[in-house]
Order: C-alpha cells, then sequence, then structure tokens
C-alpha cells in the first residue's frame, strides 16, 4: 500500500510554547521519494500565531548516529530527515544544533543546513555579537565547506531514530541506550 498523497492520519491539540494556549496540531503520513514513509506534523496557534512543524520517519529505527563524510561536491546534495528531538554536529565547524523545547523537524539537505548557519552567523554578526574577524572567518570556513573546499563530518544524532539522511555515504551507528541522554527541564 502506498501513500502517493499526504494522508491525514490524526489531529490533537497541545500547549502552544509562547502563550500557552491551545495549538492545533495535524498529522500527516507521506510516502516520500527516495525516504520512504514519513509523518509530518504541523500546527499554528490561533492565539499569537506561532507556527510549529515536525517531521519524522514512521517506521522508527532505534537511538542511532547518522555519520557522512563529506568529500566532493555532490556530498552536500544528501537528503536530511531531522526530527525535532535529533542533534546536528559538525566538528570541523564548531558547530553543534541540538533540540530545544520548541524545536523543529525539517527535510533539507545538507547545503540547507550549511546556509541555515550562514543565516544563523550573518544573525549574531548584525547584532555585534561576535568580533567582525570572527565573523568573516566563520562565515569563510562554512561556504568551503558548502563547497566541499575542506572536507567535513556531518553527524545527526537521532536518539528516537526517526531521523534520516539519505546518501550512499551515510554510516549508521546505534547508541547505546545506556549513552542515551535525555535531560528533560
Ligand atoms: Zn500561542
Amino acid at each position: 500500500m502506498s501513500e502517493k498523497k499526504p494522508r491525514k492520519i490524526l489531529e490533537y491539540s497541545v500547549e502552544c510554547p509562547v502563550c500557552g494556549r491551545r495549538l492545533k496540531v495535524e498529522e500527516y503520513l507521506y510516502d516520500m521519494p527516495l525516504v520512504g514513509k514519513v509523518i509530518i506534523s504541523s500546527g499554528k496557534c490561533e492565539n499569537c500565531g506561532y507556527k510549529w512543524s515536525d517531521v519524522r520517519l514512521a517506521e522508527v529505527k532505534g537511538p542511532r548516529k547518522i555519520v557522512v563524510e563529506v568529500e566532493e561536491p555532490n556530498d552536500v546534495n544528501a537528503l536530511v530527515v531531522r526530527s525535532s528531538t535529533a542533534s546536528i554536529l559538525i566538528p570541523e565547524l564548531g558547530v553543534e544544533i541540538t533540540p530545544g523545547p520548541a524545536s523543529l523537524g525539517y527535510i533539507t539537505t545538507i547545503e540547507g543546513v550549511l546556509l541555515d548557519i550562514l543565516d544563523k552567523i550573518d544573525f549574531l554578526c548584525r547584532e555585534g555579537e561576535a568580533p567582525r574577524e570572527t565573523c568573516e572567518e566563520k562565515k569563510d570556513l562554512v561556504e568551503k565547506a558548502r563547497n566541499a573546499e575542506i572536507p567535513f563530518t556531518f553527524i545527526l544524532v537521532d536518539p528516537e531514530g526517526t531521523s534520516t539522511i539519505v546518501s550512499d555515504k551515510a554510516k549508521i551507528i546505534p547508541l547505546d541506550e545506556k549513552e542515551e541522554r535525555r535531560e528533560e527541564k
């Protein structure tokens, strides 16, 4: 049975993380080319307008780490399904994206993640949060990574086993349950 069109499977309400009122969430099941079945959730708070969205694999894979060594330009086109509980690490760039209480899940590419990082650096630099030279250096480094001029390691840490990277180079490393740190506040 295939799901060529997104099919609504669930509807529920959660507390809006911004204003505390009710946020209606709708979930859709979608059979995505190359990825397989994914569940896409999205909601908008009618009170404050806050938008939330998440994506996860319909089939849970267990806690794992997915590692891609980016060495050539085509490697950055790998599709990334990052559910809201997954972290992204790029040690060579000093990048660590960890999930927060209001974090979103999304489907993008490795390049898309790098572009997002560039945006964040730009924002911090405009706000004057970092010295100018550091800004330029960091942006230069991320640009080089984007063009695969410097090799780097893209790591998706997925404690729920609901994220994935579509790439021949993706290495999957199961996470030891004991190592799984999920300190909820
Ligand atoms: Zn709200």
